[in-house]
């Protein structure tokens, strides 16, 4: 790819190249004023326990609506952002609107345990994951924007956790260490997203404070058909149990993948076999149902 070689080589003889050039172009152009316009939103995917059935968190996740464009994927548009430095800008937007909405659902679940009457059952405090990128990691300014933002809205930093890429913890970066040192300061949990795409190197395990592993979708749309996917998957596990990490596995579909990651011990898992991003209201309704939200599992196929 062009890239490769240095930005400054260009394709032009490659209409498909420029096909693409012109997309990107386009995209850039209309991210720029998506914030402005207000046309980014926020899903929230249920993250699911696989011992109680419980919803015991979220993962936040950015949408953008365009208006001349329709609607862009966040794997189209938050690698451009990423580029372009736009992902510092939307990132923090992202970040003050997540954590507003953690604080609502904190003042629901403090509202709910206040009222409770002796034999009822307490749930846990949902925990709330932000998606975040390479480029805001290497800012200077991130953990005083987080703490800026975690003053003007209440929530505890323990409900927060900030889902970061493999091979973002390998590069070797003063700021990155700093921004991550004072982040675990404050109480904000990390998780390794997509884990085991990255690159072999687990060493950043040892110097990095991590709290959950997510076990990346591609191994898990291989069970049950892929021996060496599943054989991958439980040994994620067994190291996550092993370090005293929790375990989250991503993209769960099937009534199969359900019951391996649990004969596996796996902690928790997302996917649309137990519900697809949702926006902030449903999950507020599932919170306040009396059952807690609790998932049903149809058996069989
Ligand atoms: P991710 O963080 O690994 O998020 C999981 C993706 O899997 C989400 O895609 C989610 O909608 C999708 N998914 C959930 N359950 C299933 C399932 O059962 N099957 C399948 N096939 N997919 C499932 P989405 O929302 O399109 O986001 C894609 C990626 O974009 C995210 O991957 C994340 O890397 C990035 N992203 C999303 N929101 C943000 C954000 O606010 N900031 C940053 N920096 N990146 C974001
Ligand atoms: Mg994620
Ligand atoms: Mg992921
Ligand atoms: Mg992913």
């Amino acid at each position: 790819r062009a890239k490769e070689h240095g930005r400054r080589q260009v394709e032009v003889f490659n209409p498909a190249m420029n096909a693409h050039l012109e997309r990107r172009a386009r995209l850039d152009a209309c991210l720029r004023q998506a914030l402005d316009r207000n046309e980014l939103s926020l899903l929230y995917q249920p993250v699911i326990d696989l011992r109680s059935l419980e919803m015991t968190g979220v993962e936040a996740l950015l949408r953008w609506h365009s208006p001349e464009l329709g609607e862009i994927a966040p794997s189209e548009f938050i690698p451009l952002a990423e580029d372009s430095g736009l992902i510092v800008p939307i990132g923090e937007w992202a970040m003050r609107a997540v954590f507003a909405q953690a604080a609502e659902w904190q003042a629901i679940q403090a509202a709910q345990s206040a009222a409770l009457h002796p034999g009822d059952v307490m749930r846990l405090p949902l925990r709330v994951a932000l998606n975040v990128s390479a480029r805001q990691l290497l800012w200077s300014d991130l953990a005083n924007t987080v703490e800026r933002a975690l003053e003007a809205t209440g929530v505890l930093p323990r409900r927060l956790e900030f889902e970061l890429t493999e091979s973002l913890l390998l590069q070797d970066s003063t700021t990155l260490a700093r921004n991550i040192a004072r982040l675990r300061a404050m109480g904000i949990e990390l998780a390794i997203d997509d884990f085991g795409t990255g690159y072999a190197s687990l060493s950043y395990l040892l110097r990095f404070p991590i709290s959950t592993l997510k076990i990346d979708q591609s191994f898990i749309r291989r069970v049950p058909d892929d021996p060496d996917a599943m054989s991958i998957a439980e040994a994620i596990v067994a190291m996550s149990s092993a370090l005293g990490l929790r375990c989250i596995a991503e993209g769960v579909e099937t009534r199969e993948q359900f019951d391996f990651l649990r004969m596996v011990d796996c902690d928790a898992i997302q996917g649309f076999l137990v519900a697809s991003p949702l926006d902030a209201r449903q999950i507020s309704e599932r919170l306040t149902t009396p059952n807690g939200g609790r998932v049903t599992i149809e058996s069989g196929e």
